[in-house]
């Protein structure tokens, strides 16, 4: 290993290789703190020339590594394989070009989110996906989780906003999927590596398109006496035929959280909506009369519109630091994921309280409810014994609720970790995700990347289009390590600049 350490030194520079054991702590985890593997070493490249030189590297000794951000993933995705190495993109943090006339912009993967509209702001203009989190975490970690956020219901998830990628593949070849133009001949290939977590291969430079600012934005805050009023809210606002920019939910532990760390002057009510409208200023107008007639006649005692940009901004501040913000009200929590449909919002969210009774936790509730997207998140006290199993048995029961009610976990519930929640999914014979399988590497495999990995076991409509994609080239090889059920048939031949 020491000649390996000199070669990846020789690399990347005395500075950007960390292998003392109280450094590599920082990286024994990402935001699921409840694993941890630690890293043999840490490398920080500076160039795309640098990833590759470490992946070639990775994939002549047979090392597995994994990419890692900002390391705020929920799902365990930047988790250190055993005797593996982590290859942090966090130096390489420049936006590279930024082309207004076409609204894109050119970034390496290190690049915060939050920094990407602070650099377009000035000419007007956004980049819309934006996590709870994105004032941290790292373009390359959104696109490899395809992060969502508040005002993903109407603008669209990560992968709306990818149109081409710069990516070094498992034995440190480089290719490029997409390009500046929208809808790039050939196959949506960015589309397929958006949201593979890190498993395809390391993306060196993402293209991004940004979006202009509305004419005009409001903010409204109702309080209901619980989450039933308010998600019968959000069914009426949708069913009404309205898009509003975002629309998000908190219950009252929520709420009582998100206070204590930034006292963003919620109303303290069992549950709190917050609706975003966006557009011409007529119409968001009259959009917002229909919506806070919706949130009267749900029985809201309190409906308030923000007066200020200060203030939107304060609303927004609150509802993305609730996670963050549960350490005021509890040692430790885990969150939970899960997509169900709108309109069965009051009956899972009165479940999940008697579920929480009977286990004797308390569950926060944060939501994008437009999406009817729920994070769940059990609090519980690790120094407890016992608490942690009963977290995760909750937390357990909870997925298992929403997979009852119809739709499936989101993105965060990586195919990689946690295995229990897909062990536990694998067994709704039901659901979606029963077709998502662990596929260990062979003996000898020089699969790289994680080999830990949970692979989708793909439907037959994507697998053909795979398929189709797949008919004449050349690098077969690095597709069946990530689609292992695919019979062998070429790989495309990819651009090689766009
Ligand atoms: C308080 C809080 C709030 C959050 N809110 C949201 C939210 O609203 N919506 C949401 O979607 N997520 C949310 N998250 C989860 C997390 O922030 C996102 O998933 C984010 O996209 C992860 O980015 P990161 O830079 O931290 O990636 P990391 O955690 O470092 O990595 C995530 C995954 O990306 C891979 N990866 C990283 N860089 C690359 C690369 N260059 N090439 C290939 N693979 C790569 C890693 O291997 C890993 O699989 C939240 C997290 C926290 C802690």
């Amino acid at each position: 290993m020491g000649h390996t350490f000199d070669e990846l030194r020789a690399i990347v520079g005395d500075r950007g290789l960390i292998s003392s054991a109280e450094e590599l702590h920082t990286y024994e985890c990402d935001g699921l703190t409840n694993f941890r593997v630690m890293p043999r070493a840490v490398v920080l490249p500076n160039t795309t020339e640098q990833v590759q030189a470490v992946v070639r590297i990775c994939h002549r000794e047979r090392m597995p590594f994994v990419a890692r951000g900002s390391g705020t993933g929920l799902s365990g995705g930047a988790l250190p394989v055993e005797n593996g190495i982590v290859i942090s993109l966090a130096r390489m943090n420049r936006i590279l070009e930024v082309d207004f006339p076409n609204a894109r912009v050119v970034v390496e993967p290190g690049v915060i989110n939050l920094d990407v509209t602070g650099r377009v702001s000035p000419q007007d203009y956004f980049y819309a996906p934006d996590p709870s989190s994105q004032s941290i975490c790292s373009i390359g970690g959104n696109v490899a989780e395809n992060s969502g956020g508040a005002h993903c219901l109407k603008y669209g998830f990560t992968t709306t906003h990818v149109l081409g990628l710069e990516v070094v593949l498992p034995d440190g070849s480089l290719v490029h999927f997409g390009g500046k133009t929208l809808d790039a001949p050939g196959y949506d290939l960015a589309g397929v590596f958006v949201g593979s977590e890190g498993t395809l291969g390391v993306a060196t430079k993402i293209i991004l398109r940004i979006v202009k600012r509305p004419e005009c934005v409001r903010t409204l805050l109702a309080a209901f006496p619980s989450t039933n009023e308010a998600g019968a809210a959000v069914s009426d606002i949708i069913a009404e035929g309205m898009l509003p920019a975002a629309i998000e939910m908190m219950d009252n532990l929520a709420i009582q959280a998100a206070e204590a760390a930034v006292h963003a002057n919620y109303p303290n009510c069992g549950g709190l909506l917050l609706v975003e409208l966006d557009g011409p200023v007529a119409e968001v107008d009259a959009l917002m009369t229909e919506v806070k007639k919706i949130c009267s006649s749900n029985g809201a005692p309190e409906i308030r519109v923000a007066q200020s940009d200060a203030e939107r901004a304060l609303v927004w501040k609150g509802r993305k630091a609730a996670f963050a913000a549960m350490g005021r009200i509890s040692p430790n929590y885990i969150v939970q994921d899960g997509v169900i449909p709108r309109t069965a919002l009051p009956q899972v969210m009165s479940e999940i309280e008697r579920l929480s009774q009977a286990g004797g936790l308390r569950v926060a509730n944060v939501f994008h409810a437009g999406d009817g997207n729920l994070h769940p998140l059990v609090l519980y006290d690790r120094r407890i014994a016992g608490q942690e199993e009963a977290a995760e048995a909750l937390s357990s029961q909870i997925l298992e609720l929403c997979i009852a009610a119809g739709v499936a976990p989101s993105t965060h519930c990586s195919f990689r970790i946690p295995r229990k929640s897909f062990q536990l999914l694998a067994s709704v014979a039901k659901s979606p995700v029963n077709t998502c399988r662990t596929r260990p590497n062979p003996q000898g495999s020089r699969n790289v990347i994680d080999p830990r990995r949970w692979t989708p076991q793909l439907n037959p409509k994507r697998a053909a289009c795979i398929r189709r994609c797949a008919t004449n080239s050349w690098r077969l090889w690095e597709m069946r390590m990530c689609m292992r059920r695919l019979p062998r048939m070429p790989w495309p031949e990819f651009s090689r600049s766009w």
